[in-house]
């Protein structure tokens, strides 16, 4: 019988010393830190729902490369390793497939970084899949039955999520899962120059209600009481009620968060029926506080008018996560510092501050890399969303970098996370599925 092995390289990375030493001391940072790194991975899961039942599979979730990650997919001896890994952790993921072929063990790529450097991808592996896996899935395990892999796999059309398989959650085995991962929609209809996942698997599609709805069965047949991370780009971005996707999550009977942008916090139909869906959280992109960035259509609007919308959600019963960009064009050690005093007083339920980050593939890259600005010391590896990665304009990398890390010591430390904390047990008072 041939056999499958998944290998998905997670976990949470920061390459600047002194940030990575105090990070995880931060209890605001940590907290995310815990639930990014527990998020089962559910592209493979996807592609393994896909996979004949005359393949065996198999699927190893690790943090690093190691030895014994090694020799146990080596005994499985695998007709085919699928490999996926973020930019941050690509080089790695290189690296295990450079030694996995070494053995003579076929390896293929795929995932957002490979779609976008196919080229670079393609030297380390016996094929890449660019763009949606389930497309070419089928055609991928019988050209590598038949050892006669192609270099590369990539659909002529987008992959209609009405035809989803259903991941296969039990090959995450009985560890227990503080999120499970499910998709309703894929892509966003809007371009933000910084956004990498937004456009390179095609456009904006949604899932039909029944398989979301089979999805969050197949999911409580697991874990009866799951909590739900909605592996969406943009929930509820082209606006209207989304009956179909309230519904499906409202006869679930399970608490879930997404991430969407505040034009939610407008929109009545979606805010009336959120928090009995069994919504809790909702990270909404508020970017820049200093740089409007090229490509965000109608999320473009003022500060007040998203912190109106942010305090709609919450009152609504959903806490709010603002997620925030530091090192925009126009962006200097004084501005940052004008965001710490802001983020003391801001009425969102909890924080996400990153860098800004030109991920392969994105306009911004394209940009940083004509005007020269790309640093040329910090490789994939570096693209953690915590590393300073090409030159600001109005600073030195190394005043971005001490900033930076200043601002997260404030904005996730004590203080602050135990007022994020009462805003959160005020907004959930409001919530049916929480009281
Ligand atoms: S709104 Fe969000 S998902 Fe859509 S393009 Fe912008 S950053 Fe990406």
């Amino acid at each position: 019988m041939p056999h499958i092995t998944f290998i998905a390289l997670s976990g949470f990375r920061v390459r600047e010393r002194e940030l990575a030493e105090v990070g995880m001391t931060l209890p605001g940072l940590a907290d995310r830190a815990a639930a990014i790194a527990g998020l089962p991975p559910l592209g493979l899961l996807t592609l393994a729902g896909m996979t004949p039942d005359d393949w065996s599979m198999s699927l190893h979730e690790a943090a690093v490369v190691s030895d014994s990650l090694m020799q146990a997919i080596a005994e499985e001896a695998p007709t085919l390793v699928a490999i996926s890994a973020l930019t941050a952790s690509i080089l790695e993921a290189y690296g295990l497939a450079d030694a996995l072929r070494s053995l003579g063990i076929p390896v293929i790529l795929g995932g957002l970084h490979v779609t976008a450097c196919p080229e670079e991808a393609s030297a380390h592996a016996d094929a890449v899949v660019i763009g949606d896996g389930e497309s070419c899935w089928h055609q991928v395990l019988d050209d590598a039955e038949q050892r006669r892999l192609k270099p590369r796999y990539h659909s002529a059309t987008p992959f209609n999520l009405a035809d989803a398989p259903l991941p296969r959650y039990e090959l995450l085995g009985n560890r227990r899962r503080p999120r499970f991962t499910l998709q309703t929609s894929r892509g966003c209809p809007f371009a933000c120059d910084f956004c990498a996942a937004s456009r390179l698997l095609g456009p904006f599609r949604t899932k039909p209600a029944p398989r979301i709805r089979a999805e969050l069965d197949a999911i409580r047949a697991i874990d009866p009481r799951p909590f739900i991370e909605l592996a969406d780009d943009n929930t509820f971005a082209r606006g209207g009620p989304h009956d179909h996707t309230l519904d499906a999550l409202t006869s679930a009977g399970t608490r879930w968060f997404t991430e969407a942008d505040w034009r939610l916090g407008e929109n009545p139909a979606v805010l009336n029926r959120l928090a009995a869906s069994g919504c809790v959280q909702v990270l909404i992109g508020l970017e820049s506080l200093v740089h409007q960035h090229t490509g965000m259509g109608a999320k473009r609007t003022s500060l007040d008018r998203m912190m109106d919308a942010v305090r709609a959600i919450q009152d609504a019963g959903v806490a709010a996560i603002g997620c925030y960009i530091v090192g925009s064009d126009g962006e200097t050690p004084e501005s940052i510092d004008r965001l710490r005093a802001f983020l003391e007083t801001d009425p969102c339920a909890d924080a996400q501050v990153t860098l800004l980050t030109p991920f392969p593939g994105t306009a911004l890259r394209r940009r940083l890399a004509t005007e020269g600005r790309l640093l040329a010391d910090r490789d994939w590896s570096h693209h953690t969303l915590f590393d300073v990665t090409y030159q600001p304009d109005c600073m030195s990398p190394g005043d971005l970098e001490n900033a930076f890390r200043n601002l997260l010591i404030d904005a996730f430390g004590n203080a602050q996370t135990k007022r994020r904390r009462e805003i959160r047990r005020r907004t959930w008072m409001c919530n049916p599925t929480l009281s």
